[in-house]
């Protein structure tokens, strides 16, 4: 397969994932002021919120009027995440163009975080693809649970590529491989990209990795051999487990960016703006800076 890809699309997912993990708020005014700064730092897709019901993740209870208010740049996509018609009916008339939908590669972990089974959770979210393709939505849909479960264990690659091969079908432009609780290693992430790339474009697969266990960037530079090149992060690695209480979240994007620019791989990115921006947040949330790089640029290292 391909060699290191000469380009990589960052998906900034700090303020939906990020936030809505965090123990900490931030009221919505800081949030558009976030979203916006993000938004200058050549960033190509940013994962602004969630139509979810407030009653179920209350941190995103504003998710209307952070979208309508902050300042969308040319050239930049701000999906929001969508559960269900209901959310789909909320990003419809806040005029949102991007979506994201999800799924899980498990059966229990689909029923304790959605209450329904895989089938079910692919009906629930068909009618929103089929809506979302007749009006030119563009649509990612995310697969948790792609390297683990915190219930089953291991998921076999083979069970993740059939659900991506569905999803493709059913019309998602991208897929995200999630690996929800940060448990996979190098080589079982790049099997499970080996067998998904057998059923779906590789050009459509992101992955998404946690850092829970501290195996996030030598997952993605596993995945990266073999071509990927859409790697979703947290600026400051906002985010935690909910599954780990304590464990960090989502690879910080200041991380992946050090990396990918150490290698020569262009992501368009200004990682010194991006880390002041994680710098920021994490004061305003009072928490500690979950990036290494975040933390050594801080210190004034180099
Ligand atoms: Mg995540």
């Amino acid at each position: 397969m391909a060699g290191y890809p000469t380009h990589v699309r960052i998906v900034e997912v700090g303020p939906r994932d990020g936030l809505q993990n965090e123990a900490g708020q931030i009221d919505t005014a800081a949030k558009v002021a976030f979203i916006d700064r993000l938004s200058q730092t050549g960033l190509e897709v940013i994962e602004v919120t969630s139509m979810v019901n407030p009653q179920w993740v209350p941190q995103l209870a504003d998710a209307e009027e952070v979208y309508r208010r902050i300042h969308r740049h040319q050239g930049v996509s701000y999906p929001v995440l969508v559960p269900n018609m209901e959310g789909w009916k909320r990003a419809l008339a806040t005029g949102v163009q991007t979506i994201a939908v999800f799924t899980a590669a498990s059966e229990t972990f689909n029923r304790k975080n959605t209450h329904c089974s895989i089938a079910e959770s692919l009906e629930r979210i068909s009618p929103v693809l089929e809506q979302a393709r007749s009006m030119n939505v563009t649509v990612r849909g995310y697969i948790s649970c792609a390297l683990g479960c915190p219930y089953e264990g291991d998921i076999e690659p083979h069970r993740v590529a059939d659900l991506a091969a569905r999803l493709n079908r059913l019309g998602c432009d991208e897929i995200a491989l999630g690996d929800t609780i940060g448990i996979g290693t190098p080589l079982q992430a790049k099997s499970l990209v080996k067998s998904v790339a057998e059923q779906v474009p590789l050009e459509r697969l992101a992955i998404h990795f946690h850092d829970t266990y501290g195996q996030a960037l030598a997952n993605i530079l596993a995945c990266l051999e073999l071509g990927v090149s859409v790697v979703d992060s947290s600026v400051a690695g906002l985010g935690g487990c909910p599954y780990a209480p304590g464990a960090s979240g989502n690879v910080a994007t200041e991380d992946v960016l050090y990396m990918l620019h150490g290698m020569n791989i262009h992501t368009g990115v200004d990682l010194a703006a991006l880390s002041k921006i994680g710098r920021a947040i994490c004061a305003q949330l009072g928490r500690d800076n979950h990036s290494h790089v975040g933390r050594a640029l801080m210190s004034g290292k180099r």
